[in-house]
């Protein structure tokens, strides 16, 4: 049995435009006891995302989701940051070889850039902070991080999930992320550990 819903959480928004993430999220929500509606089902756009850090993005997504619909609301910015690229591709991930989003231009530019990088040297992490805003003007927003660390591949490999999965390689499976069955990725990705903690948030914060 489910327990019941916070007051005000019985239906949440989900600020996301992005099919692969909305895939990931709506599996790793699963057993939140509220509805999930993603924002487009509800005739919400994508909103620019103008912040200077994840954070401010998410609640520019999150803000604005909430208060075109009137509900409480849930988004995730992430991306990856390389070392070898002093932290890039980081906030501009999903645009890195321009806009629209293209992820196999992406993963050919990020390949290129590290063309020659030794092994030792192509350190990566992918980074996801998801906040819950119960309004549009909440000014205590739920805010969790998660963090995935990993090494970028020399070549793609796999076929599973969206973006930069098949350059992200776990070193302890010796796997990318787009080689993992999803219920793998989702159990030790960036977007699981953020979403794990942002659980435990709102558990601590019903019962206080
Ligand atoms: P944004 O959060 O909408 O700005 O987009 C984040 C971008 O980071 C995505 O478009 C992907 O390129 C990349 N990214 C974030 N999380 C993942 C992931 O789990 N797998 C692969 N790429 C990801």
């Amino acid at each position: 049995m489910t327990a019941p819903a916070a007051p005000g959480l019985d239906t949440l928004v989900l600020a996301s435009g992005n099919a692969g993430k909305l895939q990931e999220l709506g599996v790793l929500l699963a057993g939140l006891p509220c509805r999930i509606v993603p924002q487009h089902a509800l005739g919400v756009e994508d909103v620019p995302e103008t912040g200077l850090t994840f954070v401010e993005n998410a609640l520019i997504k999150a803000r604005h989701a909430s208060a075109a619909t009137g509900l409480p609301a849930l988004a995730d910015d992430s991306g990856l940051i390389v070392d070898a690229l002093g932290g890039a591709p980081g906030l501009y991930s999903a645009r890195y070889a321009g806009s629209p989003t293209d992820d196999a231009a992406n993963n050919a530019k990020l390949l290129a850039a590290l063309q020659g990088v030794p092994e030792a040297q192509r350190t990566a992490r992918f980074y996801a902070v998801i906040v819950l805003l119960r309004h549009a003007e909440d000014p205590q927003p739920l805010i969790a991080e998660g963090t995935w660390e990993g090494r970028i591949a020399e070549a793609p490999r796999g076929s599973h999930g969206f973006g930069y999965n098949p350059v992200f390689l776990d070193p302890a499976h010796g796997l990318t992320a787009a080689e993992m069955a999803p219920e793998q990725k989702d159990r030790i990705s960036h977007r699981a550990r953020a979403l794990q903690r942002l659980r435990e948030r709102l558990s601590a914060d019903r019962a206080g």
